[in-house]
């Protein structure tokens, strides 16, 4: 298989759940050594998660698969480049290479937020659309240096 086939299979996961109701016009297909580990649509409107992006469900079905957190010798094609969301669950996947056809700003023509949201996030926190404030509790840090300490954690 190529990489066009592999992103053939991605584009008609899109089309099969975007035609079926499932969601929005995407699709993506994990690849490792050569087969097919997982694969998704979007799902946002049928499962009212704003996370069910094809990309998301990808990796889930993928790391259900092959029961790891990390995908780390894995490809990702998907039928529009990754949303912030998206790319950053590639990242915590450890999927290093992906491919994608539509890009952010055809996605823009069609009334989705990506680059809206590549465009926040390089602002400095104060100037975004959502609002952060911090908010100072001892035990937050006291979590992290009893994570930090654990013998029995599983690192990732
Ligand atoms: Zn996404």
């Amino acid at each position: 298989m190529t990489h066009e086939d592999y992103m053939a299979i991605a584009v008609r996961e899109g089309v099969e759940g975007m035609r079926s109701g499932k969601g929005g016009p995407f699709g993506a297909v994990i690849v490792a050594s050569g087969e097919i580990i997982g694969k998704g649509c979007n799902m946002v409107t049928s499962l009212n998660d704003p996370t069910a992006h094809a990309e998301m469900v990808a990796i889930r079905n993928a790391c259900q698969a092959v029961k790891s957190f990390h995908l780390t010798d894995a490809v990702l094609y998907t039928s529009c480049e990754p949303c912030p969301m998206c790319l950053s669950a590639m990242y915590w996947a450890k999927i290093k290479e992906f491919f994608y056809c539509t890009d952010r700003f055809d996605a823009a023509r069609i009334d989705f937020a990506d680059q809206f949201i590549y465009d926040e996030i390089v602002l400095p926190l104060n100037d975004r659309t959502s609002k952060a404030r911090q908010i100072h509790l001892p035990a937050a840090m006291a979590l992290f240096e009893e994570w930090a300490a654990s013998q029995t954690k599983i690192s990732y």
